[in-house]
């Protein structure tokens, strides 16, 4: 399965905001935008007055990297969005909001997206019980997802559930990090997506 693998810090920079790809990190003042404020390149620091379709461009660039897609995953998840019924921005963030490894972090079983994906891959985690592990799964309410019984013992899943800090879980998932569990006791809102995206710009670009 293709994924970015070059330096997560770029991908904010070129964004001009944090993305919050790497933990801890992004929230000390070491990370790159806080130090940086120009984008990667040679040109980088020109300033350049951006156009509407740099600003669509710009929004959907933003919401892949938030959530680790690629292209055509990203587009794939637009047409499921756009079939649906509503608004098909917000549609299309809720489907990005359930896909399995968005939920680990969320859970605070995992330091970023990135660390959740690299997780999942690896077969740490259960849904209902049964090991998933793809990245791109779509949970639903009711399920109930796990940490494997025989990872719960690693020095990395027992420093994670005893962490007090951390990810704020939304209220559309109930977490119970010192048992390594959450369930899903709600399909997620709009309102519980807590990062600027204007969605709008999103639909704006794919509809030309
Ligand atoms: Fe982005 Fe985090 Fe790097 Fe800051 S530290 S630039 S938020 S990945």
């Amino acid at each position: 399965m293709a994924r970015y693998t070059g330096p997560a810090c770029k991908l904010c920079r070129r964004e001009g905001k944090k993305l919050y790809l790497k933990g801890d990190r992004c929230v000390t003042g070491k990370c790159a935008v806080e130090r940086r404020t120009s984008a990667p390149g040679q040109h980088g620091a020109d300033v350049k007055k951006m156009r509407e379709y740099g600003m669509q461009m710009r929004e959907k660039q933003t919401a892949k990297r938030y959530y680790g897609v690629l292209e055509r995953q990203f587009r794939n998840y637009y047409e499921e969005a756009d079939r649906k019924e509503g608004m098909t921005g917000e549609n299309l963030l809720i489907l990005l909001e359930r896909r399995l490894d968005n939920v680990v972090y969320r859970m605070g079983m995992a330091e970023c997206r990135r660390d959740a994906r690299q997780l999942v891959l690896h077969g740490h985690f259960t849904v209902n019980g049964k090991k998933v592990n793809v990245p791109s799964f779509i949970v639903k309410p009711g399920d109930v997802i796990a940490v494997k019984e025989s990872s719960r013992s690693s020095v990395k899943f027992k420093g994670l559930a005893e962490s007090e800090g951390g990810v704020r879980t939304p209220k559309w998932l109930d977490s119970d990090k010192k048992n390594f569990t959450a369930k899903v006791v709600a399909m997620p809102a709009r309102e519980d997506i807590d990062f600027e995206f204007n969605e709008q710009l999103i639909v704006e670009l794919y509809s030309k």
